[in-house]
């Protein structure tokens, strides 16, 4: 295979993938899934940082649409990528790849609190450091909390794994004439307001000139290929 495009990876998955088919919650063949591809790139000698989202558990937007005060929601979404992260966790372990939790909301009996320095190292040991609790703040999205993570890493680049193949014109579930980019700019992202990410997830990439990588991480072997620069994916940087 061709050389590895990017050393150091943060890959922010979003919580809706995890429910693989089913309508809420963890579907734990779909977590065992996405963990195996997750150790072809550990083998393959990337340092991998994991973001998970909550979105199949609880968002706060849903809680505060409910009546809920909308920072309480937050924190119960926050709360929901930790149950996340312990479920990659324990199918990552399983397979015999070293983890470490750390979670912006300490809560030192589950996992280790966030350490910036401390992740470094786990990572330059060769283990998959899955951060949780988002931001740590409400009013936040666990993609602002990948993009800020990906810059405190160092990371070489921040890989977005969805359910759709990249970035298309309009949502390919709605409009059957929507097509996918290759390539594209932070600037058109925003200035096109492409669903990619949140606007400052986008922006602290652009600040930090590190590629965001938009691919389907429901293919099995997908995340392999798109670090060899292979298989269906958008990539966004600064020049197109
Ligand atoms: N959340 C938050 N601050 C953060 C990250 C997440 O308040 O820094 C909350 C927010 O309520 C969000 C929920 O956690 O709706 C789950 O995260 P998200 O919706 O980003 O998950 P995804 O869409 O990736 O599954």
């Amino acid at each position: 295979m061709t050389k590895l495009r990017y050393k150091k990876v943060l890959l922010k998955v979003s919580g809706e993938v995890l429910m693989g088919e089913t309508a809420f919650g963890i579907d734990m063949p779909t977590v065992e899934a996405v963990a195996e591809d997750i150790k072809q790139v550990v083998e393959a000698g990337v340092e991998l940082s994991l973001v998970i989202g909550g979105g199949n558990i609880f968002r706060g937007m849903a809680g505060a649409a409910k009546g809920m005060e909308r920072a309480s929601a937050d924190y119960m979404g926050m709360l929901a990528t930790v149950m996340n992260a312990l479920a990659m966790q324990d199918a990552l372990e399983r397979i015999g790849v070293q983890t470490r939790v750390q979670s912006a909301i300490p809560m030192p009996t589950v996992c280790e609190p966030l350490i910036r320095r401390r992740a470094q190292r786990h990572l330059e040991k060769g283990r998959v450091v899955i951060f949780a609790a988002g931001t740590g703040n409400p009013f936040f999205t666990t993609d602002s909390g990948a993009a800020l993570r990906a810059a405190e890493m160092q990371s070489d680049a921040l890989f977005k794994g969805t359910s759709v193949d990249g970035v298309y014109t309009a949502d390919p579930k709605k409009d059957k004439t929507a097509t996918r980019y290759d390539r594209l700019t932070y600037h058109d992202v925003l200035a096109k307001d492409l669903k990619v990410m949140d606007a400052s997830a986008i922006s602290l990439m652009r600040e930090n000139k590190i590629p965001i990588v938009v691919f389907s991480i429901r293919e099995r072997g997908n995340l392999l290929k798109v670090l060899h620069g292979q298989g269906v994916h958008t990539v966004i940087t600064e020049d197109s």
